[in-house]
């Protein structure tokens, strides 16, 4: 059994519908939290997801919509006996451990314990007994990685690109990947009347092409930017212009079930 539930799918500026985007990867041994913005407790709690089976969390990168909400989680399991992972490129991870010095949280009345995992890109890294994971330099940000999840048994894969340009290198590495959740920040007219969005986001007509040329199964499109005005509708409309695999659009609280595809 393995799953997605996606606790946020907007934008950085969070919307009344969709918080910044964040998800959790549930599997029978644990849950991976994949960037922390808001208020991770409630929502969890809101799921009925246990806060203490959060046992790594994997930090994208450093841009406040990501990460601002990380010291209010772990201030909020300080007397739980917990160890939690936080994985990350070296420059994600060193600013994660300031962000939560900067509020006493790496102190010894904090039980929760936080370890700091600096990745090199390429390396697997066990983060349950039947979950891998891998790192790749995205551009974006000097801190950007995507992230692979490979489900052992199932021989399940899936990648994770948060905030990124349209990056075609990254999907030839993964050819006919079964899932990819993807940056889909607004759709390409927004991105014409914002040129310096390309450099940044990629957008819907673009994550549709580079998507099929690399035989994806199932994408997910995430990231929706809440402060100009498009439809999903539009969104599902410039994805389907050349994608023709499975498409999921998710909304907060959505829940999708993985499977691997044939
Ligand atoms: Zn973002
Ligand atoms: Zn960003």
């Amino acid at each position: 059994m393995i799953e997605l539930l996606f606790i946020g799918t907007g934008g950085s500026v969070a919307t009344e519908e969709r918080d910044n985007t964040s998800f959790l990867l549930l599997s029978q041994d644990t849950a991976a939290l994949i960037d922390c913005p808001g208020s991770v407790i409630q929502k969890l709690k809101k799921a009925q997801i246990d806060p203490r089976s959060v046992h790594s969390i994997i930090v994208t990168h450093i841009h406040p919509d990501h990460i601002y909400g990380l010291p209010s989680l772990i201030h909020s399991l300080m007397l739980e006996d917990c160890v939690i992972e936080i994985l990350g490129s070296e420059r994600s991870v060193n600013f994660c451990a300031e962000l939560l010095d900067l509020f006493n949280l790496r102190s010894e009345k904090v039980k929760c314990h936080v370890n700091f995992i600096p990745v090199v890109p390429g390396e697997d890294y066990r983060i349950s007994p039947s979950l891998t994971c891998a790192f790749y330099k995205i551009p974006h940000s000097p801190s950007s990685m995507a992230v692979g999840f490979h489900k052992i048994e199932e021989g399940l894969d899936l990648l994770y690109s948060g905030d990124t340009p349209r990056f075609p290198e990254l999907l030839q590495r993964v050819q006919n990947i079964d899932y990819l959740i993807h940056d889909c920040s607004a759709p390409s007219r927004i991105f014409e009347e914002y040129p310096s969005l390309y450099a940044m986001h990629t957008d819907s007509l673009a994550l549709g092409k580079i998507a099929q040329e690399a035989g994806v199964k199932h994408l997910v499109p995430c990231h929706f930017f809440g402060e100009v005005d498009f439809s999903i509708k539009e969104i599902e409309d410039e994805i389907r212009e050349n994608f023709r695999g499975e498409l999921t659009i998710p909304e907060d609280f959505s829940r999708i079930p993985l499977t691997k595809k044939t």
